[in-house]
């Protein structure tokens, strides 16, 4: 049997290939829009606490600016790869492109393991990666932000890098910034609020009520946890089960997402909570819930387990957790996945908000940003929903068909191709 394709930039390439062919795509355009732009690898030599020097290996990935200028956060990872980054950047294009803001995509990274540096190497680190990108980014070039392991603190050093490299302020260089700095309230729920919206449509669609629906989380981070919370506070859902890299937790009336975070401010996990039986990743995967939400890293539905996902939802927080084989058995299973770079563009959209109000130095309290980011996911999820009936393909196909169309389009108006 042939082996599952498990790199990430093969699948958004293969993802890619199956749009253009529907969109009967134009090969040159293809061809174009398959690769990068531009990208960037950098040697970053570091002075560490015990005086000797480490060099780490960084990048940035400019994937397509045709919309506007690129847009996509910065990870630190000691697994990191150029692949996975060029990945990241072709989906962060696709979902600027599908949220319809006038940004593109792009994404960086360092290959580190931040928990290995003390808080003078992680600034130093970050102010140099800084100063190697200094000259590719800009509020009209490339717009950089948080991710895997990177954090405010972390944009507030790289934003103060950079104003002092170029002698003057501009805030909207870098986005999830700190409120002292110019970021935008709302910012930090942003990504699970904007799943919210798609899941409440989808919800709508799929023909079921979400008060009392049960729903299953992978992943209790920054988007995990905000989704427990939403969904109940939004939408009174039941929260069954949720889970982090050591393991799930699972209670068929329910779990409190306060029980879940005073538990983990005490531990540091989420496993033992109170009132709860343990359950694995694995298990928690193929609960009988209405609504999936993977919430944690890619590749966590394949073809090993797609067949035994009984929810009638799967909400793609996370980006990439379903490879392509595992898609293909989900629909015809008839479930309805809202594809990753539609159900997480809630943070980019907000970050693109931040940009706006940086740029008139005037701000925006957080209602008027979560009424703003309804809207916007919630036109991003008609466009794809009604792509996907009217040209009879799945949702994530759909997906690509909108963004695609919106940014070859930019490419074309352009004269590029
Ligand atoms: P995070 O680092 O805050 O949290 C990740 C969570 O996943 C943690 O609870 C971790 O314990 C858990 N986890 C890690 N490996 C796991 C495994 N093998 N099994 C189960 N759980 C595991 O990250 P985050 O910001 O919450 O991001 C989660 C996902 O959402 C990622 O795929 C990220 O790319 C995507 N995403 C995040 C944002 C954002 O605004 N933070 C925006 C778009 C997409």
């Amino acid at each position: 049997m042939k082996q599952e394709e498990l790199n990430p930039f093969a699948i958004a390439q293969a993802q890619l290939a199956e749009a253009a062919e529907v969109l009967q795509l134009d090969p040159a355009m293809h061809t174009f829009l398959r690769e990068p732009m531009r990208e960037f690898h950098f040697s970053i030599p570091v002075r560490m606490d015990d005086g000797t020097t480490k060099t780490f290996k960084g990048f940035r990935v400019q994937y397509n600016d045709a919309r506007g200028p690129a847009k996509g956060g910065i990870r630190f990872h000691a697994d990191e790869t150029i692949d996975t980054v060029r990945a990241l950047a072709a989906w962060m294009t696709w979902k600027t492109a599908v949220a319809d803001i006038p940004l593109g995509g792009a994404k960086g990274g360092i290959i580190c393991n931040p928990r290995e540096l003390s808080q003078g190497e992680l600034e130093r680190l970050s102010r140099a990666y800084m100063r190697n990108i200094a000259r590719y980014v800009g509020l009209y070039q490339d717009v950089p932000a948080p991710d895997v392991n990177t954090n405010p603190q972390i944009m507030s050093w790289m934003l103060d890098e950079y104003e002092m490299l170029m002698g003057h302020r501009e805030p909207g260089v870098i986005t999830g910034k700190p409120l002292a700095l110019g970021g935008s309230a709302g910012r930090t729920p942003a990504t699970a609020l904007g799943g919210m919206f798609t899941i409440r449509e989808a919800a709508k669609t799929v023909g079921f009520a979400l008060k009392g629906a049960t729903v299953a989380i992978q992943g209790f981070g920054n988007v995990g946890s905000f989704a427990h919370k939403l969904a109940e506070e939004m939408f009174e859902t039941k929260v069954v089960a949720v889970s982090d890299e050591f393991g799930g937790i699972y209670n068929e009336n329910g779990i409190a997402y306060q029980t879940v975070v005073d538990h983990l401010n005490k531990t540091g996990k989420v496993v033992e909570c109170p009132g709860t039986e343990p359950i694995s990743n694995k298990g928690l995967l193929e609960l009988n819930v209405d609504i999936l939400i993977p919430a944690a890293i890619e590749n966590q539905l394949t073809s090993q387990n797609a067949d035994q996902i009984k929810a009638k939802i799967v909400a793609e927080l996370a980006n990439g957790p379903t490879t392509p084989e595992a898609d293909n058995i989900l629909n015809d299973k008839g479930i309805y996945i809202i594809p990753d770079f539609l159900c997480n563009a809630g943070g980019v959209t907000v970050s693109y908000f931040e940009m706006v109000q940086n740029g008139y130095q005037f701000y925006w309290d957080e209602n008027m940003v979560n009424k703003r980011l309804d809207i916007k996911m919630t036109n991003a999820f008609r466009a794809v929903h009604d792509m996907s009936l009217s040209k009879h393909v799945d949702t994530r196909v759909a997906a690509y068909l909108v963004a695609v169309s919106r940014v070859a389009e930019a490419v074309r108006l352009r004269g590029w191709v």
